[in-house]
């Protein structure tokens, strides 16, 4: 979402004549769009900064000064924080106040004119509608976009910020998301990834007042000429309701490929996260969506070391893990977060034991991958390609189950080195479906040849 809200920020500042330069030292102001869902994330920002005042301070010396923002989550949780350990920060802003950067400028400009030091701070949940107020034109680029549809979380998980720094759940009006889609297609993108902390909880207004759900809204964008693909992320298994799951089956463009996130597989640690739901509530789900879609790849996110994790409840983990088998995941140690119920408990597990179990669920985790890769092998799939690859003749691409594909353009080609017409046809191909025969795999990603 971070990647999104990067974009329409830039759209914002489109209309202060602001464009996007490729290193800092060229930019009259640098925004850093900060992460607070684990501390790692949120520590970065103090590095980046310390980099970056040695920049604004040669820029000053050169008469040409630079504004420092801080972004995002660790913003909007730490603002004040933020301006007493940095000084160098001029301006301080939420993920819900972006659009009104313009005015933040002229507020910084306006301090900056009078000679004081120059500090916006803006960490509101303001009443109005960000996206009201971003330009309806995005300067979007490429194949694939993101659209968020839904931001904010009402789950409140023990270890998890998010409800705080996002605030709580709100749905984007129906058509408000079909005029971006289709703005979106119209500048070239094929592919578009419904965003949403809680994507699936999604109930979003209709223009006749009713609400939409997810499967509703995906069966909206279905109808979009030109779009090829969608997918959405990230859901919560309470909210995997069966029009949703159903819609699964039923939706050409929708990807059989769904992220998850279950977090645990033992019922104790996932009461103690407040996940409201058990284990073999999450696999009756994974069933379903198989019985819907049987060749639907699945991702999903876990914790390891939640406070009280004991070896039982992890290998209660590693039990799900191996009844779902996962197409990918992603895994993290459990991070305190300030303010978040879990942080306060007292039986943290050590951190020798929590990098023990992140090594043990990621070696299972790597493996199913693998094997999930390997199965593609010989298939022929459709791959939308994204971008040239590593080697001259190669484009990189992604397979339906959200693989990467690095497809060999042999019959453009043909066997030798390529010369400057051929290696431009080549470019041209991005953005198409390409169908292509998978001959190898690797953890990482696939290799295949256009047929
Ligand atoms: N809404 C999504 C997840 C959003 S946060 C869901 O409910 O699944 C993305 C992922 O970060 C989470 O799924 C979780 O695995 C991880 N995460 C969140 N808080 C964390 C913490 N305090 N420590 C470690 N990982 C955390
Ligand atoms: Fe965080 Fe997701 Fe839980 Fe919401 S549902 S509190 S975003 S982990």
């Amino acid at each position: 979402m971070n990647v999104y809200d990067s974009q329409r920020m830039a759209d914002a500042l489109a209309s202060r004549h602001f464009v996007p330069v490729d290193q800092p030292d060229e930019a009259d102001l640098v925004i850093l769009n900060t992460c607070h869902i684990r501390e790692k994330a949120a520590e970065k920002v103090f590095s980046e900064v310390g980099r970056l005042k040695r920049l604004k301070i040669e820029r000053t010396r050169a008469g040409k000064g630079m504004y420092i923002a801080i972004a995002g989550c660790v913003a909007q949780a730490e603002g004040a924080e933020i301006i007493r350990r940095a000084p160098a920060v001029d301006m301080v802003f939420g993920p819900q106040t972006y659009h009104r950067l313009p005015d933040m400028i002229s507020r910084a400009d306006e301090q900056r004119a009078r000679g004081q030091t120059v500090r916006v701070l803006d960490t509101d949940f303001p009443a109005e509608d960000k996206f009201d107020h971003l330009p309806g034109k995005s300067g979007h680029k490429g194949p694939t976009a993101f659209l968020t549809v839904q931001e904010g979380c009402d789950k409140f998980c023990t270890f998890c910020v998010v409800p705080y720094t996002r605030g709580s759940e709100v749905s984007r009006p129906v058509q408000a998301i079909i005029d971006e889609a289709r703005r979106l297609v119209d500048g070239g993108a094929r592919e578009i990834t419904l965003l949403g902390q809680n994507v699936n909880a999604y109930h979003g207004l209709k223009v006749d007042g009713r609400s939409e759900s997810l499967a509703g809204l995906l069966a909206a964008l279905n109808e979009i000429d030109g779009l090829a693909r969608l997918r959405y992320t990230t859901s919560h298994p309470r909210d995997m309701s069966d029009d949703l799951i159903a819609a699964h089956a039923s939706l050409d463009v929708l990807m059989p490929y769904l992220h998850l996130p279950v977090q645990s597989g033992s019922d104790r640690i996932l009461k103690a996260m407040n996940r409201q739901h058990r284990a073999e509530d999450y696999l009756a789900i994974i069933e379903k969506l198989r019985a819907a879609r049987p060749d639907i790849a699945l991702s999903g996110d876990f914790i390891v070391g939640f406070p009280g994790e004991t070896d039982a409840d992890f290998a209660a983990t590693l039990d799900l893990v191996r009844r779902v088998s996962y197409a990918q995941a992603y895994s993290f140690k459990y991070s305190p977060r300030p303010g978040t119920p879990a942080s306060i408990i007292e039986d943290q597990v050590d951190e020798e034991v929590k990098i023990e179990r992140l090594a043990a669920l990621q070696a299972l985790l790597n493996e199913q991958q693998l094997a999930f890769n390997q199965k593609s092998v010989g298939q022929t799939m459709a791959v939308l390609l994204e971008r040239p690859g590593k080697m001259p003749g190669q484009l990189l691409g992604r397979s339906p189950y959200n693989q990467s594909v690095h497809v060999d353009l042999h019959a453009l080609g043909a066997n030798g080195p390529l010369d400057e017409q051929a290696s431009q046809s080549y470019s041209d191909h991005i953005g198409r479906l390409m169908m292509v025969d998978i001959q190898s795999a690797g953890p990482n990603s696939l290799r295949g040849r256009q047929i």
